[in-house]
């Protein structure tokens, strides 16, 4: 599952993890203060646990496939566009998490 960069205004950054399908946060867990999600460099997919070392080539063509959808991603946030760039990311994430 990814996990999310959120900062409360109380007890400063905290990380989540959280299925794709969950809403972000906007209480913090700790607190119950107002948090927010940050939009950086761990959006996205978190290559951790089984499964993401495999050596098959079919795999490997996969994950570039998918790291161009990641280009794509990549532009909307060079455009400004943050929403954009969290909706296509986690589209992209989930593709890859039903693979
Ligand atoms: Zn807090």
């Amino acid at each position: 599952m990814p996990i999310y960069d959120y900062r409360c205004e109380n007890c400063g950054r905290f990380e989540k993890v959280q299925k794709i399908t969950e809403s972000a946060l906007d209480t913090c867990p700790t607190c119950g203060g107002a948090c927010e999600r940050l939009i950086g460099k761990n959006v996205g997919v978190v290559f951790k646990g089984s499964g993401f070392y495999r050596n098959d080539k079919n795999f490997k063509d996969q994950v570039r496939s998918y790291n161009k959808e990641r280009q794509v991603d990549n532009q909307a946030i060079l455009d400004g566009d943050i929403k954009g760039f969290v909706e296509q990311s986690e589209a992209t994430t989930k593709k890859i998490m039903e693979s």
